[in-house]
């Protein structure tokens, strides 16, 4: 069974090899912000209270995540293993998951952190466009889709993710460095962080993930 975490900077590709992950692992992703993203689209309370945060490129408040993270690891497509993107993203959500985990007798079987030099991000992150269908991702750089605007997966309206501006990606990058990075360290020391270099063409980081997972 494989319970996975993906840990890396905004734009290291953690949604890229995610898709790729899914399908070949054949787990479930579960991702935060698209959770957070569909709340906000279907006009929830919890959407209203994510949005000013996301804006901004905070974080949204440990409260807020760590229930819904909880509930999401009930669900019956979780039981032969999951792969969070975006979950935890601060040491106290990482503790919070190791109790999930002990409750169920299970463990994580590996944090992938995907290193990109930092000052690739904010270009990498500035081309990026998601099909709002189908939740897909493309760079306009590196990955474009055949048609402009158009999900080569399945025809839907590609966009642009609204904090995905230049100055908002700042504030999240050093959001992540501040927060987020630490738990590199609590990784290393529970033992399961495998650090993956993703400053390669996205094959050649999903083939290191495979060598780490195992076929
Ligand atoms: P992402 O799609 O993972 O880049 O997340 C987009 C935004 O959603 C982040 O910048 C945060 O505002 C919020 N978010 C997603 N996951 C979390 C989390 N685990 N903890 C706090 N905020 C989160």
């Amino acid at each position: 069974m494989l319970n996975i975490v993906l840990l890396g900077p905004p734009g290291a590709g953690k949604g890229t090899q995610a898709e790729l992950i899914v399908k070949k692992y054949n787990i479930p992703q579960i991702s935060t912000g698209d959770i957070f993203r569909a709340n906000i689209k279907g006009g929830t309370e919890l959407g209203k209270k994510a949005q000013s945060y996301m804006d901004k490129g905070e974080l949204v408040p440990d409260e807020l995540v760590v229930d819904l993270v909880r509930d999401r690891l009930n669900q019956d497509d979780c039981a032969d293993g999951f792969m969070l993107d975006g979950f935890p993203r601060t040491v106290f959500q990482a503790e919070e998951l190791d109790k999930m985990m002990k409750e169920r007798n299970l463990s994580i079987t590996k944090v992938l952190n995907i290193e990109v030099e930092a000052s690739k991000l904010i270009d990498r992150i500035a081309g990026r466009r998601v099909c709002r269908s189908c939740g897909a991702t493309y760079n306009i750089n590196t990955k474009p889709t055949a048609k402009e605007g158009i999900c080569d997966v399945c025809g839907g309206e590609v966009y642009q993710r609204a904090d995905d501006n230049r100055d908002t990606v700042e504030n999240r990058i050093s959001v992540y460095n501040s927060q987020t990075a630490p738990l590199v360290e609590y990784y290393t020391k529970a033992g399961n962080l495998a650090t993956i270099n993703g400053d390669q063409p996205m094959d050649s980081v999903f083939s290191d993930i495979v060598k780490v997972l195992g076929e």
